[in-house]
Formats: C-alpha cells, structure tokens, sequence
C-alpha cells in the first residue's frame, strides 16, 4: 500500500519550491530526515553546499573543479549548460565531537 496523501503532499511542497527556485529567491536542500527544506541563497554567486547529515548545518562552498568538469562534461554530449547542482553530506565537527564522547 502506498502513502497516497505523502506523495501528493511532497509534490506539491517541491512545486512550491522549484517557484522559489526558479525566481532566483530560493534554493533546495534536504533536512536530517529526508524533507525538503529551502534557504535564501545569494542567486548572483553560485556555490555548492556542504551539509551536516546529523545537525543540518549548511556551508556554502565554491568549487571551480565542479564547474570545469560540469562543462567538460556538458561540451562532451553536446548539452549547453543551464544548472547543476552539487551537495555534499557529512558530519560537521561539532557533531562527530557528540559521537565521539558518547
Ligand atoms: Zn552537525
Ligand atoms: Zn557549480
């Protein structure tokens, strides 16, 4: 049996978002348990982010390497270029501190 109301719930949260997206206010990320969440990023400078799986916590971070390789890989298949996105997930050092003492 399938959550029905989750599913239609989820679409419609990630519709809402990609309109926030879209108009440059915006942008997505997942929450510790999976949900989409949203926070105000500067449109005029991309960057990446680096989140904490435990705590949340969001780093935004540059990373020319990515850019090169996306458009390498995009000039590659013949594909012009119109996003990407590039998250990465770990545990901050506060939090491993947590796992560590315990
Ligand atoms: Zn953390
Ligand atoms: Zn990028």
């Amino acid at each position: 049996m399938r959550d029905q109301g989750e599913h239609i719930g989820l679409a419609t949260v990630y519709r809402h978002l990609q309109a926030l997206a879209s108009a440059g206010s915006a942008d997505t990320i997942r929450g510790p348990q999976g949900e989409m969440l949203y926070r105000s990023c500067s449109p005029a400078i991309h960057h990446h982010h680096l989140r904490c799986s435990v705590c949340g916590r969001v780093i935004e971070v540059e990373a020319p390497q990515v850019e090169e390789w996306v458009a390498e890989i995009a000039a590659k298949n013949s594909f012009t270029l119109t996003s990407h996105t590039v998250d990465i997930e770990g545990i901050c050092n506060l939090c491993r501190e947590k796992t560590d003492a315990s």
